[in-house]
């Protein structure tokens, strides 16, 4: 089966292609314009801006099938000396050049296991960023951590690096770099900062597959990264995770606190505590075929996404998604802000035109930055007690935290849909529904 077949016909190169589907779009624009269809819009009665309906391309098949054949030869579905889980390992190792990789069960296990093997303890602080899914600090909190949160860039939505440095205390160990939307965080400066301060820096990659930071793949700045495999990832085993290292103090602990606390290379007992986060045979089979088809998927994600800044870019009141020239961005999904000032409308009203326009999009991503969900504000997360907070190892109060930037972001930020099925086409009429909505709503 042959996956990501490229958007534009074999025979017609990627310029060209553009070149003549935003000249017909022009001239489409140019002959309707008369008829006031096209600049109408399409939620009162105008012709919608994106023509063409996207249909999520079917995520796996003989290459996954040919994988769980194999695994079903076989009469042991454990994943220590597992081929399937050596062939999923060789085959990340061949993208992501780690020494040490181990497969889990989630992106929640990976960090988890990458804290643990940090040695975070009663009390130490490990910042990180408060919009993302609450796996990345979940491993934080269970090995009596304590997360700080803190205020991310206008439109990377990462880590801003200066906040970063002012949070850190006496009591900092690690930082947790987020690249959200699988977008590229400062890796640069936040090396700096964790060199300076002596911090381990850990990558959560968990929606970067395939995003590249200054031309190299994701993970390989921090001293450990984490990835998810759950189902809505651009690759994956249903649910499921990889954490890797090259650092020599923390690769060999991954298989440790990944496994019950043993070292199955080494043996010696337990030696360490540790829950068990162990990926099976029949995930890692998939996991090998899903990584084949990796760098088709993220390589169109970065194209469709970097199309929309293109097209948007410069409409009044609109700030695309900012990505560094020399990174690739996955777009997880692409997370535009509006500047409320410059409209007429609010963001439910705008998410509105531009779903009626026929794009995919939705407002804000998150409902909350982390700290003020119910379970941070009540400081609730062992049987309703905290206890490193009861024993005085932290003052954290998370009702006091403020991190004003991401409060704005998911104010006034919206996510739009991008996959791998999708053409340019359709990008093309997603940025013209911007464009249209954007001046009819304009102050
Ligand atoms: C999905 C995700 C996680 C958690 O991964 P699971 O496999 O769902 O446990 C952590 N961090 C980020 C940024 C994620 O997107």
């Amino acid at each position: 089966m042959k996956h990501n077949p490229p958007a534009s016909p074999s025979h017609v190169s990627r310029r060209e292609f553009i070149t003549a589907t935003s000249a017909a779009l022009l001239a489409a624009g140019a002959t309707t314009a008369k008829s006031a269809g096209a600049s109408k819009l399409a939620i009162n009665g105008g012709d919608k801006a994106v023509k063409v309906t996207v249909k999520r391309a079917r995520r796996w098949g003989d290459l996954e099938r040919e994988r769980l054949n194999a695994m079903l030869e076989q009469n042991s579905l454990f994943y220590w000396k597992g081929p399937q889980t050596a062939l999923a390992l060789e085959r990340f190792k061949k993208i992501y050049p780690f020494k040490y990789a181990h497969t889990c069960a989630s992106g929640t296990a990976a960090i988890h296991i990458a804290v643990a093997a940090t040695g975070v303890g009663p009390g130490d602080e490990v910042i990180t960023s408060p919009i993302t899914d609450i796996g990345t600090v979940i491993g934080v909190i269970y090995q009596q951590g304590v997360p700080v949160f803190a205020d991310l860039g206008a439109s990377t939505y990462n880590l801003d690096p200066a906040d970063v440095e002012r949070r850190i205390t006496p009591k900092t160990k690690a930082i947790i770099a987020v690249h959200l939307c699988g977008n590229p965080c400062d890796m640069d400066a936040l090396k700096a900062i964790a060199d300076k301060h002596k911090l381990v820096l850990i990558e959560d990659a968990c929606q970067a597959w395939g995003a590249k930071y200054r031309g190299q793949p994701i993970g390989a700045v921090g001293h450990i990264a984490c990835w998810s495999l759950q189902d809505s990832k651009h690759i994956t085993t249903g649910d499921g995770g990889m954490v890797a290292s090259n650092d020599e103090r923390f690769g060999p602990m991954l298989q440790k606190f990944g496994d019950k606390g043993g070292d199955r290379v080494k043996g010696g007992g337990f030696q360490s505590f540790a829950t068990n986060y162990r990926m099976n045979e029949l995930s890692a089979a998939f996991l090998a075929a899903q990584l084949e088809r990796l760098e088709g998927i993220a390589s169109k994600r970065a194209e469709l996404g970097n199309l929309l800044t293109e097209k948007i870019t410069g409409i009044p009141g609109i700030r695309p998604h900012q990505v560094h020239p020399e990174d690739r961005c996955v777009y997880w999904f692409y997370f535009m802000r509006f500047n409320t000032e410059a409209f007429r409308c609010n963001r439910a009203e705008l998410v509105k035109a531009l779903q009626a326009e026929g794009v995919s999009c939705s407002g804000g991503y998150i409902n909350v930055p982390l700290h003020r969900e119910p379970v941070f504000q009540n400081h609730g997360f062992f049987a309703g007690h905290w206890p490193v907070r009861e024993m005085g190892l932290t003052k954290m109060d998370f009702t006091k935290h403020h991190t004003p930037e991401v409060e704005a972001i998911l104010q006034n930020g919206i996510r739009f849909i991008i996959h791998e099925g999708m053409t340019e086409e359709y990008i093309l009429g997603a940025a013209e529904a911007v464009r249209k909505a954007a001046k009819h709503y304009a102050v």
